[in-house]
């Protein structure tokens, strides 16, 4: 099977056929910064990330470009509450969505462009609209440029409704000189005390959906292959974006790409009971690379309903992988990745980014490579375990590449390998003389240590206490 994606757009799964032959254009809608994320704002980033590593394992040269709404509403309220520039806010929280996005295996975008830092681009986009009958500056002289959704016959192509039943856009104060209450905000004039940049309308600030059409044009070309966020945004912001970029003449998103959400108890996770699902929290309870597997595990489509179960059994799941690999690593030495996936492990990944199926093949190696390690069969062992590697990367997941085994801090490993051998040479000698007392309370005391002993036939081995 070749790789097709589920189109929101087409309603159906297409085929990918990308642009330009041999590359393939992404445009993920990233941060607004208003405040460190929690566990459902980093779900898409890990959907997209492994979209983007089964794009490049394909072949194709990405280019993936995950921008940054650095100034909103809410940016400016906190900034207010808080009587701090607007930018300190916008900065301290996008660093705060860096470090999870890199806490978490996401690789780095090929771009990753900032709202304010685009204004000149997004002028000249209001200009063409402007000039094609697309858009208008409010006669109210306000500063406000508003999108003429009558005039663009294909709005509401997108999220599926025809013009009558879409509703009232309320992005703008009520009060203001709009010609139809569903046309919606490009640029916000100035208001007092609020940041504002000149243009040939008035001062003022972007509408949250022109930035994301001036950004993806800017990197990726009038027109690129794929466009992804999260559910919630496919109206209003996305159907705007792409009225926008296709008004003006521009062929936008060929493919629109969207993750479901993480609820709980059945609700989008709100902000309240998101703080308890921060990031920094949430990786005192699993290990990052657990959290990235509980994120990643499900169809980037469906809903994550959580629960704290629910992770733990996703951080479990992980370690029957990790245990795996490296008990195939003490008996066979390193394990080098294989060259590709098994074919059933493509047609899950190419069938609409099956991670669900691929996660079934991944243990089903895990179980067939602990059987042939136990049968003393090295040579599948090897096979499996190689075969293992390369899925795992694809997924952002593989535990002994640099990323998840310490950061390669090889000469720490060896000195800790060392010195749970003494201890361990010290019980088993205490065993020897049958001072069983003496042997429990070396092993109490290594485990208050965080150094977990199992007995195995092939005698004790000792693993780093998870969690
Ligand atoms: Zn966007």
């Amino acid at each position: 099977m070749s790789l097709r994606f589920y189109d929101t757009s087409a309603r159906q799964v297409r085929d990918f056929t990308p642009i330009r032959e041999g590359c393939a254009s992404l445009y993920l809608c990233g941060a607004t910064v208003q405040a460190p994320p929690h566990i459902g704002h980093i779900r898409s980033g890990v959907n997209f990330d492994i979209l983007r590593r089964w794009l490049t394992h394909l072949g194709y040269a990405v280019t993936f470009c995950r921008n940054v709404t650095d100034i909103d509403d809410k940016i400016i309220r906190v900034a207010a509450e808080e009587g701090v520039p607007w930018w300190q806010v916008s900065e301290r929280n996008q660093r705060a969505f860096t470090w999870a996005y890199d806490t978490l295996g996401c690789l780095p975008p090929t771009v990753e462009p900032r709202a304010t830092g685009h204004v000149p681009e997004m002028i000249e986009l209001m200009r063409r609209l402007i000039d094609a009958g697309h858009a208008y500056a409010a006669d109210d002289g306000s500063g406000d440029v508003y999108f003429d959704v009558r005039s663009h016959p294909a709005y509401g192509e997108l999220s599926n409704q025809r013009l009558d039943q879409v509703v009232e856009s309320a992005d703008s104060d009520p009060d203001r000189d709009k010609r139809d209450p569903r046309d919606f905000a490009l640029w916000k004039g100035a208001k007092p005390g609020e940041p504002s940049w000149e243009t040939p309308w008035g001062r003022g600030r972007p509408g949250w959906h022109l930035e994301c059409s001036a950004m993806a044009t800017k990197y990726m070309g009038p027109s690129f292959d794929i466009h992804g966020g999260g559910i919630d945004l496919i109206f209003p912001h996305h159907e705007n974006e792409q009225a926008q970029s296709r008004a003006a003449g521009d062929g936008f998103a060929q493919y629109w790409l969207h993750n479901g959400m993480l609820a709980i108890g059945g609700e989008k996770m709100s902000k309240s009971i998101g703080n308890s699902l921060l990031i920094p929290q949430v990786v005192r309870k699993v290990r990052p690379v657990e959290l990235r597997y509980y994120l990643g595990q499900a169809h980037y489509r469906s809903t994550i309903e959580y629960s704290d179960a629910a992770l733990q059994e996703a951080a479990a799941a992980y370690q029957r992988i990790e245990g795996f690999l490296t008990r195939a690593v003490e008996v066979l030495g390193a394990i080098t990745p294989a060259a590709d996936v098994p074919p059933a492990f493509t047609e899950a990944l190419n069938d609409d980014l099956g991670v669900s199926q691929g996660l079934a093949i991944v243990h089903g190696h895990v179980r067939e490579g602990n059987t042939a390690l136990a049968a003393g069969d090295k040579e599948r062992a090897q096979e499996l375990a190689a075969e293992l590697r390369t899925m795992l990367s694809v997924l952002g997941l593989d535990p002994l590449s640099e990323q998840w085994c310490g950061g390669g801090d090889q000469g720490l490993t060896e000195v800790v390998d060392a010195l749970v051998a003494v201890a361990l040479e010290q019980r088993q000698a205490a065993r020897g003389r049958k001072d069983y007392a003496a042997a429990d309370a070396i092993r109490d005391q290594l485990a208050d240590a965080g150094v977990v002993v199992e007995d195995t036939p092939q005698g004790p081995r000792w693993d780093l206490r998870k969690g």
